[in-house]
């Protein structure tokens, strides 16, 4: 899997320099992307220089600019707080932005089963201390790196596997009945409705917004991700995974860090 920055030049010449290309769809994940993952999901803060470079981007007349996470839409925006931007929040159920206006019909029917999940866990995980149980509206996230950086090692494992039971076992019923489904990302489990949307298909919604059909691109970092990198390479666009550079992702171009991701921007904007 090429390192994108190695080459570069050949993804500018594909994508930027011809004017015929049209306009770039630049889409990125929050988390472990844009921002390093936080011990506390509320410290992920944009860098000063990310947040300037997505400003300017989003700015720009080839360009928009979206954040497709898993987090909320309100804490999306309230985080990022970029005007012009397209925020996707919950992976993609509810998106807004500039002629974008979207909440999934059905992710709305699943609420009474998130609440009544939500109390079983908040009851079944009481006795771990920082553990956080985050209310998304159409979504849940069990987030449980705290507890595990501070457990001793030998008791990383069972503990993880302690959080992972409870949370299998409180959204049971409904994942048995079809209303729920269970996804697990970095020290984070998610309860989210059962129904067929990811990030990959918010992603298509976007851009089936704009007649000009923009090249997309989407930057990730996690397994929820991939439905993205699918989704932007069947449309002839370009996925990066950002991460080690041997773990296994559909991505076909890779960056090693958020890091990263800021020295690409400052060459997206220098390159438009
Ligand atoms: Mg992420």
């Amino acid at each position: 899997m090429p390192h994108l920055l190695n080459i570069w030049p050949s993804i500018t010449a594909r994508l930027l320099k011809k004017p015929e290309n049209g306009r770039i769809l630049a889409l990125f994940d929050y988390d472990g992307t844009l921002t390093p993952i936080a011990a506390r999901p509320e410290d992920a803060l944009l860098p000063p220089e990310t947040q300037q470079q997505l400003t300017a981007l989003a700015a720009h007349p080839r360009c928009i600019v979206g954040i497709v996470s898993g987090r909320s839409l309100a804490d999306l925006t309230a985080l990022a707080d970029i005007p012009n931007l397209i925020y996707a929040g919950n992976h993609g159920m509810e998106i807004r932005g500039p002629g974008l206006n979207f909440t999934h019909p059905d992710a709305i029917t699943a609420r009474a089963a998130l609440e009544r999940t939500q109390s079983t866990l908040a009851a079944a995980l009481s006795h771990i201390p920082g553990i956080i149980i985050e209310d998304k509206g159409l979504t849940l996230t069990v987030h449980y790196r705290a507890p595990v950086n501070a457990a001793p090692d030998n008791q990383r494992q069972a503990l993880t596997r302690e959080v992972d039971a409870a949370v299998t076992s409180a959204a049971a019923h409904y994942v048995e009945t079809g209303q729920l489904r269970l996804t697990r990302g970095k020290m984070v489990l998610e309860v989210r409705p059962a129904i067929p949307w990811d990030k990959g298909k918010a992603i298509e919604k976007i851009r089936e917004n704009y007649n000009d059909r923009p090249i997309p691109l989407y930057f990730g970092d996690d397994r929820t991700d991939e439905d993205g990198f699918r989704a932007v390479q069947q449309m002839g666009g370009l996925a990066v995974f950002v991460g080690p550079p041997r773990q296994s992702t559909t991505a076909l171009h890779q960056l090693e860090s958020p890091k990263e991701v800021s020295q690409t921007l400052r060459l997206l904007l220098e390159e438009l």
